[in-house]
């Protein structure tokens, strides 16, 4: 039996608000809890003001920690580490949940160092195993071609969650939150990194994480021009449009449009694979896609065997009428 108690939830804000991975938590978060019969609390790091506009009290969680400081204004990996840590060291959850985002990614396993724990990034799913009660964390391994699902026996475990692997928690309106303002100690001279400025990340239409569609181009495709013709069938289905590293060599799209096991992983609802072979890191970025069509004139290429949906031939031939249909779907 470990002393340890509770599910808390790392909350994260983006330009638009909550981030819908917040939400996928905090419904995870919330069954496992209810499962464990131990509280689900949330945490929101940040500067004076983050409460307001939040609705922290209404997250769903029982309670919410705000994490206010001057030096928690703008992101820093060594800020959000030291302050997360001293909360989870005097909270002692069995379980802190992060997104499987920049973020995440980044706090995770220096916060699991720090804790003297383990740190298990990008599960797809999150069970308790009733007779031990202890969790089941289940992510892809072998560059995506299998899923594991290990245990561990080191407490708090630091867990980052994929996108779209959970289902979001509907805000519990009406259900207060305890809202706890929890004070840390920074001591401003021992952090050795400063932040000297933000740059926004230039892209094209529609951001990959966001995309219910994702048109996505490979080698086959050439340059910018071969592009062009995914863009605009992109515009007709609203979907985002991405590629392979080959693709992102080539220029034919942004490097931080690249899809993969380097680049972003993405579980759309459909992965149009245009000219990609189907190499395992490319496909451990969208191998989660709930559907995958695939274009490719070789018809031994890979991509067929994770394809819902193919087509073997030159794609300059095929992806026109492909196009020229799907505007008479839609419009
Ligand atoms: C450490 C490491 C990390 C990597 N990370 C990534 C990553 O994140 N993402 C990634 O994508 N790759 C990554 N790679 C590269 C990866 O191994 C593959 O080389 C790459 O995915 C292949 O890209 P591709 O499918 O576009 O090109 P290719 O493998 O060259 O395939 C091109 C495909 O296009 C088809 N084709 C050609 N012409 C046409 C046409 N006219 N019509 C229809 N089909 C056509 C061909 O039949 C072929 O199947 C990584 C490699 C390493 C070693």
């Amino acid at each position: 039996m470990n002393s340890y108690n509770g599910i808390m939830v790392y909350v994260e804000f983006g330009e638009n608000g909550l981030l819908p991975i917040t939400r996928q938590l905090l419904g995870c978060g919330r069954k496992i809890a209810d499962e464990l019969g131990e509280p689900l609390s949330a945490v929101i790091v940040g500067s004076k003001g983050i409460e307001e506009g939040s609705d922290a009290a209404q997250l769903g969680a029982d309670t919410v920690y705000i994490v206010e400081h001057e030096l928690l204004r703008q992101y820093r990996t060594e800020t959000y580490v030291a302050a997360l840590e001293q909360l989870v060291r005097q909270q002692r959850p069995t379980a802190l949940l992060m997104g499987q985002t920049y973020v995440g990614r980044d706090l995770a396993p220096s916060l699991a160092f720090r804790l003297e724990t383990i740190a298990v990034l990008d599960c797809i799913a999150l069970e308790i195993d009733h007779a031990s009660r202890v969790l089941l964390l289940t992510k892809p391994v072998c560059g995506g071609n299998a899923v594991a699902t290990f245990t561990s026996m080191y407490y708090p475990q630091i867990i980052t969650i994929r996108d779209k692997a959970m289902l979001p928690m509907e805000p519990s309106f009406g259900k207060n939150a305890h809202v706890v303002h929890f004070a840390v100690s920074l001591e401003p001279r021992s952090f050795k990194t400063r932040l000297i400025k933000k740059v926004k990340e230039e892209g094209e239409g529609l951001r990959l994480e966001e995309a219910a569609v994702i048109i996505s181009g490979g080698r086959g495709i050439g340059g910018a021009e071969g592009f062009r013709q995914l863009h605009e069938t992109a515009a007709i289905l609203h979907a985002a449009v991405g590629g392979s590293r080959p693709a992102c060599d080539n220029r034919g799209v942004a490097p931080n449009r690249q899809i993969g096991i380097t680049g972003k992983i993405v579980s759309p609802d459909l992965y149009i694979a245009v000219g990609i072979s189907g190499s395992i890191q490319q496909m451990s970025g969208c191998g989660q896609a709930k559907r995958i069509v695939a274009i490719n004139k070789d018809p031994d290429a890979p991509i067929f065997k994770y394809a819902d949906f193919g087509v073997v031939g030159d794609w300059k031939k095929v992806f026109p009428s492909f196009s020229a249909k799907l505007k008479e779907l839609v419009s």
